[in-house]
């Protein structure tokens, strides 16, 4: 690639351009707006601004990759995903997780679905993301984020491993996060949990008591039976992992979901990653941006800030970006609209093109 002109890489970092100027004046490059930088000294700059960048497509678009000393450094909640074939209890386990994690008096008080939700254990937070669309995952990996620190891995134990348990592993697999296995209705008649352990060796996924690597926990799901085990034994992985961020930072992360609502307008769900995300801030989101009008935290409750690993849900965009798409903190709003508007035109251009490839197509299959 040729690199971006100097204008191009000020706004993607979204910091002022004449900062740029200065610092390549710095290093003996005296470049004007206009004029390429090149990526080796896209690279040197980026670096020298407390950030890493890299080449994600073909149209001089880059992702910032930041990169923090260690002494900023914070330990940080895990973000589990929980994954498994359809019917084994996803959607029940998450639902008793929740329960349990609420204090009695609160329960009820969660209403509101957003895709995400937060569960404490003696003062320790897990944030719990819905299995999204397998596509929201993928477009996170392709720009190297790793959304996820830990897959629940529900299997039933009257069913066994079945093809989307498989799928399950081999995204695992592809993105490196380890996997807690829930060996979910072990209340059923059927239930054979020693099965389902040996049909998961095929797959390389070994339990501990069996010299591999990996932690089982049995649960009823419907019957709420070793949830609190199923919890601590995610926070013990999570303490393998040595998981941080850095707080003190402009906020950084990624949308995994986002809808049009009739009375709050574009909505998007986030997942802080690095920093501290404020009302006000000016975000850009995939090709949306706006000034965040409001927080909310998965329990509807209107917050100050939401710290890494949080998800909230942020109100003030002028459109809905698209699951998966990455978020970032502007200092500036002209920055900010400017990338985000000229993402947008991308994308239409792009649209344009694959519909008349399509009607192309269509054509040559009618001949
Ligand atoms: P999902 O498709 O993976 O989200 O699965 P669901 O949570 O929707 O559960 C599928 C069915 O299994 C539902 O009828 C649940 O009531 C039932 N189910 C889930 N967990 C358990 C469990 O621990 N024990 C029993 N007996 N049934 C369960
Ligand atoms: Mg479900």
């Amino acid at each position: 690639p040729q690199g971006a002109t100097v204008a191009k890489f000020a706004e993607i970092l979204g910091v002022q351009p004449n900062d740029v100027i200065k610092r390549l004046f710095m290093l003996g490059q005296v470049l004007t707006l206009t004029q390429s930088m090149g990526d080796e000294l896209v690279e040197l700059i980026a670096d020298d601004m407390g950030r890493k960048v890299r080449v994600v497509s073909p149209e001089e678009e880059y992702a910032v990759v930041y990169h923090d000393r260690d002494e900023d450094l914070k330990p940080r909640p895990p973000v589990v995903t929980v994954m498994g074939h359809v019917d084994h209890g996803k959607t029940s386990l998450l639902d008793a997780i929740r329960d349990t994690g609420v204090a009695a008096g609160e329960a009820g008080g969660i209403t509101q679905h957003i895709g995400a939700s937060v569960v404490n254990i003696d003062g320790r937070k897990i944030t719990f993301i819905d299995t999204p669309g397998h596509e929201a995952f993928t477009a996170m990996r392709a720009r190297g984020a790793q959304v996820t620190d830990v897959i629940v891995l529900v299997v039933a134990a009257d069913d066994g491993v079945m093809p989307q348990t498989v799928e399950a592993i081999n995204h695992a697999k592809a993105a490196n996060v380890p996997i807690v296995v829930a060996v979910n209705k072990i209340d059923k008649p059927g239930a054979n949990p020693d099965r389902v352990r040996q049909e998961l060796t095929e797959y390389e996924v070994i339990p501990e008591e069996w010299g591999g690597k990996n932690m089982f926990v049995e649960v009823s799901a419907k019957q709420k039976l070793h949830i609190d085990d199923l919890l601590e034994t995610i926070l013990l992985q999570a303490d393998v992992l040595e998981l941080k961020a850095n707080p003190d930072a402009e906020a950084s992360g990624f949308v995994i979901e986002a809808n049009l609502d009739k009375g709050r307008g574009p909505v998007a769900t986030v997942l802080v990653h690095r920093g501290t995300l404020h009302p006000g801030d000016v975000v850009v989101a995939g090709a949306s941006y706006g000034r965040v009008r409001a927080l909310i935290d998965p329990r509807g409750k209107h917050v100050d800030e939401a710290l890494p690993a949080d998800p909230v849900e942020i109100l003030g965009l002028n459109s809905v970006p698209t699951a998966g798409d990455e978020f970032r903190v502007f200092e500036d709003e002209r920055d900010a609209r400017k990338l985000a508007e000229e993402r947008a035109l991308r994308a239409r251009l792009a649209e344009q093109e694959t519909k008349s490839h399509v009607s192309l197509d269509d054509l040559f299959s009618r001949i």
